[in-house]
């Protein structure tokens, strides 16, 4: 199908303004002139842009928030009892946070809630509390200890939950449910590629048989690795690239979340003396993965949270083909003026998420400390000495919405900075160039909206969006 959409003010990454014309869509690309066969839609008053680019995200993970039971606005033991008791097999729930429930959902507690198996992982994705059923029914004893997990109290961590998962390996029905609903959380918001984390408690070949079957947003893998071993399966995963998926990383987890004290810090957490997180991997153990990577043309993703883990990563990166690969560092929740200079010395690129800044805005001062607090969410640093960054959200850990990363990211840079950040930025990360001005030739992934992002902070949806020419989401036919 071809389109023409008339009238629409169409923004320009390029040049940061709007010019009022007719685009073209033909065979998958904007074209010079309207195809004879082309549907015409108005859409005069509205504004049209490229399609945004998450930079960090779990597809899968995102959908399974949709499907799963939703413990974000949880707050008390009644309203955890009541989201529990549902006819499942095995319950599996997201979003708590101990901070909002007002405790921690121990495996006592949910024992007396439910005898059912249930599984509750933290809004973070790095914990996750289990009853007795589902304890005994996946054998979770041998965890015990492994990062600070304590099966008596029903709490896996880090590792332990990445264990836990897999055992509990999602079903093909699943993964295709979740990555259907995760697709449509990401277009109804205008967001048309998105480089996903995906490789948790799933099976290896039915990950990339599914991800190269998308064909309605443009993902661009990050595997996750443990180690070196762990690259043979991304060269691997090269076979099922196509148009619409691209195998472009290595994804290492070097600590935990903030939220849960398991970011990796070089001095105790504020709120807890002595704590100071749960480092994976250090700088020795991370090289060899680097090296590999580096002779196999793999891009490296580090997800750092503390200021440790990128102490860690800073010396692993040291000497390797950053400049070639933009080796990226995600999240970086804390670093000092000296850490950010080494980032430029290595030329690491950074996916950061500016909606954590409010999400963590109870959290981060107790966490830090006031001295700290200067070197906390260092994003506007960052882009002034030079990091080439692009925004992200970390959805399921935040939402997919982009205007309300936009709104966060308003205190760094301006909404046109932003805009970049978050569309040619995010094709530069994947070392994929775009103009991301909807130009002759370029791919016509695009979204419609009635909102200026320039200006706009109220949360709106996209009213029609296109990959690859493709309208995949329509705000009128949802109603
Ligand atoms: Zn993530």
């Amino acid at each position: 199908m071809a389109y023409s959409l008339k009238g629409g003010r169409v923004y320009s990454v390029l040049d940061g303004r709007y010019v009022t014309r007719d685009l073209h869509i033909s065979d998958g690309l904007i074209s010079e002139v309207p195809a004879k066969n082309a549907k015409e839609i108005d859409v005069s008053g509205k504004f049209v842009y490229p399609g945004f680019v998450d930079s960090h995200a779990h597809l899968i993970g995102t959908g399974r928030k949709e499907l799963e039971v939703n413990l974000e606005n949880c707050d008390s033991v009644e309203a955890l009892s009541t989201a529990l008791n549902i006819e499942r097999d095995i319950v599996r729930a997201r979003g708590w946070d101990q901070e909002i429930l007002g405790f921690m959902p121990i495996r006592k507690i949910l024992d007396s809630i439910t005898s059912r198996p249930v599984i509750l992982t933290r809004r973070c994705g790095h914990i996750a509390s289990a009853n007795s059923a589902f304890i005994k029914l996946f054998s979770l004893e041998r965890l015990h200890g492994l990062d600070g997990t304590d099966i008596d109290l029903g709490v896996l961590k880090e590792r332990a939950f990445d264990e836990m998962e897999k055992t509990v390996l999602l079903t093909s029905g699943e993964v295709e449910s979740a990555i259907e609903a995760g697709t449509k959380a990401f277009l109804k918001y205008g967001v048309t590629s998105v480089h996903s984390d995906d490789y948790h408690g799933i099976d290896y070949e039915l990950l990339m048989q599914k991800l190269s079957s998308i064909v309605d947003l443009r993902v661009y893998e990050k595997f996750c690795v443990s180690g070196e071993k762990d690259i043979e399966k991304v060269i691997l995963g090269r076979q099922f690239e196509n148009e619409f998926f691209e195998l472009k990383a290595a994804k290492l987890y070097l600590d935990g979340s903030l939220g849960a004290r398991t970011a990796a810090m070089i001095e105790s957490y504020y709120d807890s003396p002595g704590e100071m997180g749960v480092l994976y991997k250090k700088a020795e153990e991370i090289r060899p993965i680097v090296r590999r990577a580096d002779k196999e043309g793999i891009q490296v993703c580090v997800h750092v949270i503390g200021d440790r883990a990128l102490e860690e990563a800073l010396k692993a990166f040291e000497g390797s083909k950053s400049e070639a690969l933009r080796h990226r560092l995600i999240h970086v929740q804390i670093a000092s003026e000296d850490q950010i200079r080494r980032m430029i010395e290595e030329r690491l690129t950074a996916s950061i998420q500016p909606v954590f800044v409010d999400s963590d805005r109870l959290i981060a001062p107790e966490r830090f400390g006031p001295s700290r607090m200067e070197n906390a969410y260092p994003f506007g640093k960052m882009r002034d000495m030079g990091v080439l960054l692009a925004l992200s959200t970390d959805s399921p850990v935040e939402s997919t919405s982009v205007i309300a990363n936009l709104n966060s990211a308003d205190r760094y840079f301006s909404r046109r900075e932003s805009i970049e950040m978050y569309t040619s930025n995010g094709h530069l990360l994947a070392n994929s160039c775009r103009g991301c001005s909807l130009e002759l030739g370029e791919p016509a992934d695009l979204f419609v909206i009635d909102a200026d992002l320039l200006k706009a902070n109220e949360e709106l949806l996209s009213e029609m969006t296109f990959v690859g020419g493709r309208l995949v989401y329509s705000l009128s036919e949802i109603g």
